[in-house]
């Protein structure tokens, strides 16, 4: 059987849409031309997957102009106009972020329009991201809470009431993007992982998380810099992860420096691979993307493999995301010709 592939989840936006290769990009349209546009483009972002050959397609997250604060904006308790600067990733950068001013209340669906209508464009597996509890806290400046547990089981309660509307508009898998873990690793074990499987309780489709070191941008290329020649993250994430009730981890492989050998350590996860790299231009040949996942190979047995990329594509150029996506699909399929 070949093997599956996925895709982080965000492509880039059309440069009509809002403003190309940025991560905090402005929109060029208001209202309900906006709407439009956003469904545009998400039809563009589907029918890229689904002509590249990408099993489980993503809506590209065209209907969010960040993937963080697409979601908590739209939530009761935070003022997405009180905008305050503050650093994030372990001061890693500054972002300017909305700010929690009370209870944390999901009032109005969050993504459910968007998911109903990407559910309309493709009969194949759908699959929907949405921040995890860590990192949300993480990217919103807290002015009621006073505890990152509290505010981390809040934003749980309020992703697991958006999930289970989500199945029932037909998502196949829901994907919480937690790049924080790859940060506060005392916070995992402390309360990570609970918020993590709160926020999964009605969850009653495919439950994946995914832990990366960050989009292609200067700062984390930076960051990767100092980080040694082995990056060892993901021995101390993979093994909180694997007593989790997730039933897939994202994580990046390619073109960095994380050991393969660190697969060992899922369990009996599923990983979803990144065998595509953000933070690099260049396009992988299908037989680049095979090697890579032969070295997953060494790791874990073929039916616990999913072809990924290592991160989103958001802040990448359009035509090169889009080569990466048949690139992707490719490779997965040269990688299987040999079983
Ligand atoms: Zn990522």
């Amino acid at each position: 059987m070949p093997f599956r592939t996925t895709i982080a989840g965000s492509l880039p936006k059309p440069a009509w849409l809002a403003e190309p290769e940025r991560i905090f990009p402005n929109w060029r349209l208001e209202g309900p031309h906006l709407a439009e546009a956003q469904r545009d483009a998400t039809r563009i972002a589907v029918g890229e997957q689904v002509r590249a050959g990408v099993d489980v397609v993503t809506d590209g997250e065209q209907a969010r102009s960040h993937f963080v604060h697409g979601f908590a904006e739209r939530l009761g308790g935070v003022d997405a106009q009180k905008r305050q600067k503050r650093g994030i990733r372990g001061d890693r950068y500054e972002a300017l972020c909305p700010t929690v001013t009370g209870e944390i209340r999901r009032n109005v669906p969050v993504h459910l329009d968007d998911v109903r209508f990407a559910r309309t464009l493709t009969s194949g597996a759908l699959k929907l991201t949405i921040p995890g509890p860590m990192t949300l806290v993480d990217t919103v400046v807290d002015e009621a809470y006073g505890s990152r547990r509290e505010l981390g089981f809040a934003f749980a309660r309020a992703i697991a009431a958006e999930i289970a509307e989500l199945i029932d508009a037909g998502i196949d898998v829901v994907q919480l993007d937690e790049p924080a873990f790859n940060v506060y690793f005392d916070e995992i074990e402390a309360w990570g992982i609970a918020a993590l499987d709160l926020a999964f309780a009605l969850a009653d489709c495919t439950k994946a998380v995914h832990v990366c070191y960050g989009y292609g941008i200067p700062a984390n290329v930076e960051w990767k810099n100092n980080l040694g020649e082995r990056w060892d993250q993901y021995a101390l994430v993979l093994p909180a992860l694997a007593r989790s009730c997730v039933d897939e981890i994202s994580i990046e492989l390619a073109g960095s420096r994380v050991p393969p050998d660190v697969l060992a350590l899922a369990g009996d996860k599923t990983v979803a691979v990144g065998v595509i790299d953000v933070a690099s231009n260049a396009v992988e040949t299908p037989g680049d993307v095979a090697a890579t996942i032969a070295l997953a190979r060494q790791y874990l047995p073929d039916e616990r493999i999913v072809c990924s990329t290592n991160c989103g594509m958001a802040p990448m150029p359009r035509d090169i995301a889009y080569a990466k996506l048949r690139s992707l699909a490719d490779g997965a399929l040269l990688a299987s010709v040999g079983l």
